[in-house]
């Protein structure tokens, strides 16, 4: 299927790990150029040669903070800089969170709120000009199950993640006039290096099958019973990029091996 991203230009932030690196690997594969953002500068600068080398394209690697307005300014200079701004914009960047309503300090939820809602407002206001300019565009959030269907330990994320889900709903009637599409991915369970991580750590004191437990919470979560790879979500996103796609607007698509336990 000929997906017409050839030349396009995408910024995708949190594009040096997990879900976004596939998109920007998928974007790549397709011919686009690409804008990546994330904080740390190594990772960032070795995601982006890895993708040079395997597709030819343009990668510009942008290290900021998405959650801060100097992040996003400085994510937004660089796209126009290289680019003259952007076709694509991916607000990928997030993380998982672990309190209680009750425990959390204020700081907390300003801090998931920047990084989750904020950076897509400030992104949404500074590529969008560019967008119209460059005759139109697509916006993707990647939100989360948890949006809809809550993870009782990380009450911050479900909050700020079903945020991010109604953002992505209210611009998309604010741009579609400017031939400007944005939707929203939830995925359910996806095999990220932080998964792993986390599941070395809990089982590091009772023998250390951290497979086993993944395969645990797979089968009592997903009905698919396994986890998702990264590219299974990013080709999705890859597909919702793409021209392909014309009449999705202002969306939400699950890819949860069947976890949304609603229809
Ligand atoms: P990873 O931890 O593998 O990658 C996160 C990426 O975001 C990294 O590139 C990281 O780089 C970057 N990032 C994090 N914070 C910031 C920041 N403040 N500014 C700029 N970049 C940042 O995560 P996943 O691939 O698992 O998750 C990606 C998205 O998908 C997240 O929004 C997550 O909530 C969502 N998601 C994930 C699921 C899963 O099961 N994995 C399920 C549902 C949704 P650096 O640390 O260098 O900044």
């Amino acid at each position: 299927m000929e997906l017409g991203l050839r030349d396009k230009v995408a910024v995708i932030t949190g594009g040096s790990s997990g879900i976004g690196l596939a998109v920007a690997q998928g974007l790549a594969a397709e011919g686009a150029h690409l804008v990546l953002a994330a904080r740390v500068g190594d990772r960032l600068e070795e995601a982006a040669r890895g993708i040079r080398e395997a597709h030819g394209v343009r990668v510009v690697p942008v290290p900021c903070d998405v959650a801060t307005a100097d992040g996003t300014a400085t994510l937004i200079e660089a796209a126009e800089e290289s680019f003259g701004g952007a076709d694509i914009l991916v607000n990928n960047a997030g993380a998982g969170s672990n309190e209680t309503i009750l425990e959390a300090p204020d700081e907390k939820w300003q801090a998931y709120w920047d990084l989750h809602v904020m950076a897509a407002v400030r992104l949404a206001r500074g590529l969008v000009p560019g967008m119209r300019r460059r005759g139109g565009g697509v916006i993707l959030h990647n939100a989360s199950i948890c949006a809809v269907q809550p993870l009782w330990y990380e009450p911050i994320y479900n909050v700020t993640k079903a945020a991010l889900m109604m953002f992505s709903k209210t611009l998309s009637t604010e741009v579609i006039d400017h031939n400007i599409r944005v939707n929203c991915v939830n995925p359910g369970l996806v095999l990220t290096p932080d998964w792993v991580k986390t599941a070395k750590q809990l089982t590091a004191d009772s023998g250390g099958d951290w497979q086993g437990h993944l395969d645990e919470v797979a089968r009592e979560h997903a009905p698919i019973k396994r986890f998702a790879t990264p590219e299974e979500v990013a080709d999705f996103m890859v597909f919702l990029c793409s021209e392909r796609a014309g009449y999705s607007v202002g969306s939400t698509y699950f890819v949860d091996g069947g976890m949304l336990k609603t229809v």
